[in-house]
């Protein structure tokens, strides 16, 4: 039977540790944008929301810009 030898993890070469450092921060926060207008003025829809008890509620959220909605197209952002 071979003998196991216990191998030590390497240590992460600095560039490693830099890309580690880096995608470990919060993405930056950007405005969202229109990617058929370049508007930036939304309006949040739901679809296929539950009436229950008087209530509307759950449904699938999208984002739509108002400008294309206006010229009668619907742009989903987000
Ligand atoms: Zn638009």
């Amino acid at each position: 039977m071979p003998r196991l030898k216990l191998v030590p993890s390497a240590e992460p070469s600095p560039a490693e540790k830099v890309r580690q450092r880096v995608r470990a921060m919060p993405k930056p926060a950007s405005v969202l944008q229109c990617t058929r207008c370049g508007g930036r003025e939304m309006i949040e829809t739901k679809t296929g929301m539950l009436f229950k008890d008087g209530k509307a509620s759950g449904g699938t959220k999208q984002i739509v810009c108002v400008a294309c909605l206006m010229k009668g197209e619907r742009v989903v952002v987000l």
